[in-house]
């Protein structure tokens, strides 16, 4: 069968109990949000991540502690020990023992597997560091997870999976086997490696393909962020393209939204884009952030780069129609929150 087709029915569990979370890449972006939002709802988390420095570990560092003070608050509302909330591992998902002895200690039912060298560009020049970190990555997680009988594994994958596939309107059916960037390749990767250990021993195994994801405590190194930043210091921004690029803007608390449903809902072996179903062009989303910031952009413009992919607009159906996935958020109030937050942070 086709990756795209619902296979079966997924094992809802209605959230009444506590579920044990391994949550990997959790100092990051999307996994700390993720994270925050599973203890805020009573649920342990189990993190590892090893705190490269991609980018500032101080952000990383800045993130555990947030999610420090959440097992604390809970612990304080439900009682019990924030120990049991909350663990963090600092280590790489690629060291065995590492491994054996978080899933052997912690016995996690549910693992969501964010962890993973991210960037288009830098792929480019280090693409064997990206086929280690995501590739033989997520292959140990798939390999930890079955050992230990997980129930549901949800693997990041991302919209750089549809490259040159030629259509504007990105829908999970598409042939996906042309990708531009070798951090495409591994996201493409990671994919089949979950289809194949769902054969091969019946794991449950989500991917969800995420479109350029923004929010409070984002990524420094992508182009939301940066532009938010450079404008409000009054710096100069670089303008790759005509700026008629667009790209599905994500904001983060729709992301968190679907991957806790993917997490609940636990279909056997399904690909999901999470997007917000439509594109902004480079030039309005500058816009948006010169009124929020009230700067004016002085925007420097440069040459289109190899592995840049002019569109992604994400068609969104199959996830509102088997996650009830909803996207809520508007770039409006996406940008709003993000430049709030930026200026409580750094103002
Ligand atoms: P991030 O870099 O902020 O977070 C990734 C975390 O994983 C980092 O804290 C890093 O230290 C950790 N990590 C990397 N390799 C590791 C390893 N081998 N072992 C342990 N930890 C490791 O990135 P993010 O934006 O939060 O992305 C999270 C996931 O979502 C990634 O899989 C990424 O490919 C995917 N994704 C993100 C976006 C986006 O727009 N942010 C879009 C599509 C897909």
């Amino acid at each position: 069968p086709s990756p795209h087709l619902w296979e079966g029915t997924p094992l809802v569990e209605p959230h009444g109990g506590k579920k044990t979370v391994l949550v990997t890449g959790a100092a990051g972006f999307i996994g700390s949000h993720v994270s925050l939002a599973l203890l805020e709802r009573g649920d342990s988390v189990v993190v590892v991540d090893e705190l490269n420095d991609y980018y500032d570990v101080e952000v990383k560092r800045g993130n555990l502690a947030l999610l420090r003070e959440k097992a604390q608050e809970m612990s304080e509302r439900n009682g019990g020990s924030p120990d049991d909330l909350l663990s963090i591992y600092v280590g790489d998902v690629n060291n065995a023992t590492l491994m054996t002895d978080v899933f052997e200690r912690h016995r996690p039912g549910w693992v969501c597997h964010l962890a993973a060298r991210a960037g288009v560009r830098p792929s480019i020049d280090d693409p064997l560091l990206y086929v280690r970190a995501n590739v033989a990555g997520t292959t140990n997680m798939l390999e930890y997870s079955r050992l230990h009988s997980v129930r549901n594994v949800v693997v990041a994958s991302s919209s750089s999976v549809y490259g040159e596939s030629g259509s504007t309107y990105f829908s999970e059916a598409e042939d996906v086997d042309y990708p531009v960037s070798p951090y495409a390749a591994t996201k493409r990767s990671g994919e089949l490696i979950s289809r194949t250990y769902h054969r091969l021993y019946d794991l449950n195994i989500t991917n969800l393909r995420f479109f350029t994801v923004y929010g409070p405590r984002g990524r420094p190194d992508m182009a939301p962020y940066k532009f938010i930043r450079r404008i409000s210091e009054g710096e100069r921004i670089d303008r790759y393209g005509d700026g008629s690029t667009s790209r599905d803007y994500t904001y983060v608390d729709d992301i968190v939204d679907g991957v806790v449903r993917a997490i609940d809902r636990a279909y056997p072996c399904e690909v999901f884009n999470l997007g917000k179903g439509s594109g902004t062009t480079l030039s309005e989303f500058i816009g948006l952030v010169e009124r929020h910031t009230g700067r004016v952009a002085n925007v420097r413009v440069m040459p289109e780069q190899p592995g840049d992919v002019p569109f992604t607009n994400a068609d969104v159906s199959k996830a509102r129609r088997l996650l009830g996935y909803e996207p809520r958020v508007t770039m409006e109030e996406g940008i709003r929150r993000t430049v709030t937050w930026y200026n409580k942070t750094f103002g």
